[in-house]
């Protein structure tokens, strides 16, 4: 049993140990072009969320690891089959009850650990602000951008070199061969604007793509995908750490 993760301890456990911080992994159930499982995104953050909440656990931070939410934002990939789809409002919805239910129990701090790149937590937060928990959100893939672009030669952001190898590291047994797989190859929009990123769209994409693949992954490697992860890891750990420990106090979460 696993003290820190709250599907696998029990009552006796969690009283001896008073809940400083919740960490909620939300993920998504999408495909990742010809090789990589649907669950991707979300056996990706639960997996990170157990390494960084052991982690936290070790330091001596009563963090819990929620169970993970699987069904993220996914209204522009419905074109393909069984891509499951969260609205944003039900996602809004959903976190109302989670939150609720940790301010019960006396948790007054949430860190969402996002793995899919349809998720923006940002409304959610700004609307739930005065909900008596104090939301955090993070991103695993942002937290090392330096390092990523050490270590991978090919960028996307779908099922691509990253994912490919963060996938062959954590979950080798569910990933097909990589011949499987095609080159991950996107079309650009007809709108420079768009292309260039200062106007947003939501991206059609199974029009922008040929197997719902953004990034060639052919040079993944499941090497790649350990010193990755063991950097995401090792720079977020230390801030849950923080985070757990740090006093609700007045000026929370400023320096006084
Ligand atoms: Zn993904």
């Amino acid at each position: 049993m696993r003290p820190y993760i709250l599907s696998e301890t029990n009552l006796k456990s969690v009283r001896e140990n008073p809940p400083q911080l919740a960490v909620l992994p939300w993920g998504a159930t999408e495909c990742h072009n010809l090789h990589l499982p649907y669950g991707t995104d979300t056996i990706a953050v639960t997996r990170i969320g157990e390494k960084v909440c052991q982690g936290a656990w070790e330091q001596g931070a009563k963090v819990y690891l929620l169970p993970t939410m699987a069904f993220g934002v996914n209204t522009n990939m419905l074109a393909f089959p069984l891509v499951m789809n969260m609205n944003p409002t039900t996602q809004l919805a959903v976190l109302k009850d989670v939150v609720n239910n940790l301010k019960s129990a006396g948790v007054r701090k949430l860190l969402i650990l996002n793995g899919h790149g349809g998720n923006d937590f940002n409304p959610l937060q700004r609307e739930l602000f005065d909900s008596g928990v104090f939301i955090a959100a993070c991103s695993w893939y942002t937290v090392c951008a330096d390092v990523a672009g050490r270590i991978f030669e090919h960028r996307g952001d779908h099922a691509d070199e990253m994912e490919t190898s963060v996938g062959l590291h954590l979950f080798a047994d569910l990933v097909a061969p990589l011949s499987q797989a095609d080159e991950g190859k996107i079309r650009t929009t007809r709108f420079a604007a768009v292309n260039e990123g200062w106007v947003t769209i939501t991206r059609p994409w199974d029009k922008l793509t040929t197997n719902s693949g953004v990034g060639n992954p052919y040079k993944a490697t499941s090497d790649k995908g350990r010193k990755y992860i063991h950097a995401v890891v090792e720079k977020l750990t230390p801030f849950v750490v923080e985070f757990a420990k740090a006093e609700m106090d007045g000026m929370f979460p400023y320096v006084p």
